[in-house]
């Protein structure tokens, strides 16, 4: 009979594999152990937590013989805090670990060979330092077991504050930042929001940083329509951080883990700071949607810009643009720009940031891509055979049959629908950047079932120290 397990177990496993989350697996006689704080390769000793039928999520409780990929976390916090999974594991094997689950993922779920996805794969593009790199970060405020005024980040699972204003994926001056505003309440005796009883003031502040501007912007998000003494704060902000650009006051007064709500009102300087990709500039408001890696983001978006292979005559459709920042880095090399992006403001962004560069070949659908798309197609197949078209209608024609469509959808990948219409419009290439290689591989088993040919894949890892990890593709028709 094969052996049970139960809650209060103790047994000896290697980690050999690490989840989707980064809980490292180890199995015992077959059955699955997951496991947080553990690194492949080691051997360590684990109680087991929580029994289902086929696998267990155990606790670490010694370490018997480190992994050779083991490294001490940089930050202190690493393990209570929800943030990072990769922390203790060196780069290097954090890289490789990464390119192999999508890797694994091709075969897996996209059906490929192992040769043949080996024999297109480019490096994946790791990052000169794996920290410091995140341009955005939200804090939240609250209070310690002491009554202390903290801000910190959420520990794993739980709305409970390990405070921390040093965090070090993000920028250091975040820290002075965040130490003037937490004196500056205690001073003035302004609140911290507490989520069980709904009162209090300060919930959240957002940090944002333009890269290539230094511009800094700071936004309180507020369970109130305003804070006292809004303008001494933002006076000994402003001569403690002499880059802060723009510091606005956002009012969530509902009772949600939402952290922004909808109204924003600028309390100091500007509605918006700049940021600059590749010389393309965005304006970025508080609640725009905007990379958070922009090094990285620059790195990923050239490849898609080289494997869509343009020459400045193309058509090219952009599907889950966003605020347009690959339509506009496309828009620069092709003929005609269409993008497609379901949130209205984002639209509204990706306008204002095409104006903004002088860019007139870029147009903008708000709208599902899986609605969008088939709608034009129809509209313009029907058009096109009743043969009666106006200038506008001959650009349109173009994009009947465009040269290029470039997707980067969200985890959950393209719509069946969406990918259809993709087939029925036959471009010479497709790029696909993805950010769950899960739903990139069953989207790509689609599109390579008869008419395209996968030519090329690279992971760039925008994500550091965390499990995320981006996948950009270049597909051919065959
Ligand atoms: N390409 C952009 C954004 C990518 S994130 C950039 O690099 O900045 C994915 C985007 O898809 C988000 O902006 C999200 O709002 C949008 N989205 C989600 N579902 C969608 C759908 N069904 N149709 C179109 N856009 C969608």
């Amino acid at each position: 009979m094969e052996k049970t397990y139960q809650k209060g177990d103790v047994l000896t496993v290697t980690i050999e594999d690490l989840s989707d989350e980064g809980l490292g697996i180890g199995k015992a006689d077959g059955y699955a152990l997951f496991i947080k704080d553990t690194v492949v390769g080691d051997e360590c000793k684990v109680k087991i937590m929580k029994a289902k039928k086929n696998y267990a999520f155990a606790h670490l409780e010694e370490v018997i013989k480190p992994s050779s990929f083991r490294i001490t976390p940089l930050c202190k916090n690493a393990k209570a805090c929800g943030g990072c999974q990769l922390q203790a594991m060196s780069y290097e094997a954090e890289l490789a670990f990464k390119e192999n689950k999508v890797k694994n993922n091709l075969i897996r779920i996209g059906g490929f060979h192992e040769e043949f996805i080996e024999s297109i794969k480019e490096p994946i593009v790791g990052m000169d330092t794996p920290f410091r790199y995140r341009n955005k970060a939200q804090y939240p405020i609250g209070y310690d077991k002491e009554g202390n005024l903290v801000a910190g980040f959420y520990a794993g699972r739980t709305h409970d504050i390990i405070p921390n204003t040093d965090c070090l994926l993000g920028r250091e001056i975040n820290k002075n930042i965040l130490e003037c505003i937490l004196s500056f309440m205690s001073k003035e005796k302004i609140s911290a929001y507490d989520e069980k009883t709904g009162k209090g003031l300060l919930r959240h502040v957002l940090i944002r940083e333009g890269f290539t501007s230094g511009e800094i912007m700071v936004c309180l998000i507020v369970n109130a329509k305003s804070l006292p003494k809004e303008e001494q704060l933002c006076e000994t902000l402003i001569k403690e951080v002499p880059a802060i650009a723009s510091i606005c006051l956002n009012v969530n007064l509902k009772d949600t883990n939402v952290i922004m709500g909808d109204e924003t009102r600028v309390l100091w300087g500007k509605e918006t700071i700049e940021d600059e990709l590749d010389g393309v500039k965005f304006k970025i408001s508080a609640r725009s949607f905007y990379q958070i890696n922009p090094v990285q983001t620059e790195r990923l978006y050239k490849k898609a810009l080289d494997y869509a292979s343009l020459s400045g005559k193309e058509s090219v459709w952009d599907l889950y643009c966003g605020i347009g920042t690959i339509s506009l880095f496309l828009a620069r090399n092709a003929g005609r720009v269409y993008g497609v992006e379901i949130i209205p403001e984002a639209i509204a962004d990706a306008k204002e940031n095409a104006n903004h560069n002088g860019i007139n070949n870029a147009d903008f659908f708000v709208g599902k891509a899986e609605e969008v798309l088939p709608e034009f197609y129809e509209k313009q197949k029907k058009e096109s055979e009743a043969e009666k078209l106006s200038d506008s209608d001959k650009d349109n024609q173009s994009m009947l049959h465009p040269d290029v469509i470039v997707v980067d959808p969200p985890r959950k990948g393209c719509d069946e629908k969406c990918l259809e219409t993709m087939l029925k419009m036959e471009p010479e290439r497709i790029v696909y950047v993805s950010c769950d290689s899960a739903t990139l591989a069953r989207d790509l088993k689609i599109l390579c079932e008869e008419k395209y040919e996968l030519k090329a894949w690279q992971c760039y890892d925008q994500f550091s120290r965390t499990v995320h990890v981006e996948t950009v593709v270049s597909l051919s028709r065959v």
